[in-house]
Order: structure tokens, then C-alpha cells, then sequence
């Protein structure tokens, strides 16, 4: 079964320990045969890479390391360069800028946090209200970055969610509160040409620790997407380390087909191929 893993991190990240060689080796192992590495440049985060704006040019740190994956990798893997681009809609211009630079292969588009508020993950989420409120504006944010030619695919719709739910939350973008915004914004995506990512990281328990058990974004949000003519998908493990490399992406490939997806994205130069899901 031909598996390709469109959402992987190395210790070029922030918040991930191993390097492309050995997450490379991991991927493999775990019977994936292509990968992108999409390490982190969030605008405005000094946190995560940063690439520009006067410095349009690969960190070293990615630089050496994926060298150094393309030397070692195993047999049998095919190794892309990406970038998980975070809050895009920021600072478009400084994106698209990011985005037109020729080494990389395939761009994620994500939201980690809304306009001066924190990433998601570090709210204190108050009540079912405030996280309605944090929806409300994510969507918004979300239809924003889709009219940004910044990315190929926007990762994990519904990223918010894991948070809210950690925090003991029911909360869900579900399409009977929230259809004529997810309508919006997967309207727009298609007629702009992006995809979606289906992030596996949460799908199934061995990846992390604390895996929710479910999809991102959920099933309604991907039949709508298929209902309205959507076709281009990638899946990612999200993996941090090599113990979650490749998790979850057989199922997420079996969850697609069970939908109705015939093909899954990978991506040449920002140009999407398609592959047959065969089960
Ligand atoms: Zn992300
Ligand atoms: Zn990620």
C-alpha cells in the first residue's frame, strides 16, 4: 500500500527532538515510502524558524540536516522539503515572499493562534461560550488565510478543537452552528486550487501520549469538502518524533476511501500529483 506522510517535523522545530535522518529511517520502517518534512515558521513567532524578512533563504539548521537525509536516506523513501507556514493571513505579503522561494516542494497553511492571542494550546478556555467566541474568530482567520496564496494545503481545520476538548470542553465545528462558515471557507479553498490535510496525529492511540481518537478536521468537514467538488488531500502524522512517525496513516487512508476519496495529494514544485488509495 503506497503511504505518503505530508506533515512530518524534525529537530529543525521548536517542539521536536529528531533529526530528518532518523525520522526519514522511522517513516520507512513504518511501511511510508514518501515524505515532506514541514518544520515550523509560524509569522511573528520567534519561537519557530525564522525566514525573513530580509533573510529570504533556507536556516542552515534545515539546510545540513536535509543534506544530511538525502545522504543517509534508506532505500525505498522519497524525502521533500516543506515548511508548516503558521498565520499566513499576518503578514500576507512576507508569506507569499515565504512561499515563492524555490526550495520548497509544499507548503501547509496553519493557524496556531488568532491576532494577539495566544497559540491555542496555551488557552485557558473559560467556558462553552468562549470557546464558540475562539470558533467563531478562527473561522474567520481561516477564511482569511485561504484567499492568501501563502500554501498548497491548510492543515488541521479545527486545530482549536484538540485544545478545548483537553480542556474538558464537548467542543465540535460542527455544520449545523458553524455550515456557512466551513461552506465559506472550503468553497474558497477549492476555487483558489489549495487542498486540505487530514492530520492523523490525534486518529489513532501510539503516536501521542494523549491522542484524542479522532480525525482533524472531523468527518462532516471532510464529506462536505468531497460534497463540493473538493479532490485535493494529503494526509499527515504530524509526528514530532520517531516514535509517532507514520502513525495513523493507514487509517487515514482507510477513513478517506470509506468517504469516498479515490486519491491522495503529494506534491513536485507546488504541483499536486495524485496517488490511488489502494487498501
Ligand atoms: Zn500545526
Ligand atoms: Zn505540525
Amino acid at each position: 500500500m503506497f503511504l505518503a506522510d505530508y506533515h512530518v517535523h524534525s529537530s529543525c522545530s521548536f517542539d521536536a527532538s529528531d533529526r530528518m535522518a532518523a525520522m526519514a529511517k522511522a517513516e520507512l520502517k513504518a511501511g511510508v515510502s514518501e515524505i515532506c518534512f514541514t518544520d515550523h515558521a509560524d509569522i511573528g513567532d520567534s519561537q519557530t524558524m525564522q525566514i525573513g524578512p530580509e533573510r529570504f533563504q533556507l536556516p542552515r539548521s534545515q539546510v545540513r540536516q536535509f543534506i544530511e537525509a538525502m545522504e543517509k536516506a534508506p532505500e525505498g523513501i522519497d524525502i521533500k522539503l516543506g515548511l508548516e507556514l503558521g498565520e499566513g493571513n499576518h503578514d500576507p505579503a512576507r508569506a507569499k515572499r515565504i512561499y515563492a522561494m524555490p526550495e520548497y516542494d509544499f507548503i501547509l497553511g496553519s493557524l496556531h493562534n488568532l491576532r494577539g492571542e495566544q497559540d491555542f494550546y496555551f488557552i485557558k478556555y473559560q467556558s462553552e461560550e468562549h470557546c464558540h467566541e475562539l470558533y467563531d474568530r478562527y473561522m474567520d482567520e481561516l477564511i482569511e488565510l485561504a484567499g492568501v496564496g501563502c500554501f498548497d494545503c491548510m492543515a488541521h481545520i479545527g486545530y482549536c478543537l484538540r485544545y478545548m476538548r483537553k480542556q474538558g470542553f464537548d467542543a465540535r465545528l460542527g455544520m449545523d452552528r458553524y455550515g456557512a462558515k466551513i461552506d465559506l471557507l472550503l468553497r474558497a479553498l477549492i476555487e483558489n486550487g489549495k487542498g486540505i490535510e487530514l492530520n492523523v496525529a490525534d486518529l489513532v492511540p501510539g503516536g501521542r501520549e494523549d491522542a484524542l481518537l479522532l480525525p482533524v478536521p472531523g468527518v462532516d468537514i471532510l464529506r462536505r469538502y468531497r460534497e463540493l467538488g473538493g479532490d485535493i488531500i494529503t494526509v499527515g502524522s504530524d509526528a514530532h518524533n520517531v516514535k509517532a512517525a507514520g502513525c495513523g496513516l493507514r487509517e487515514g487512508y482507510e477513513l478517506l476511501a470509506g468517504i469516498g476519496f479515490k486519491y491522495v495529494a503529494v506534491y513536485k514544485r507546488h504541483k499536486p500529483e495524485f496517488k490511488r488509495i489502494e487498501l
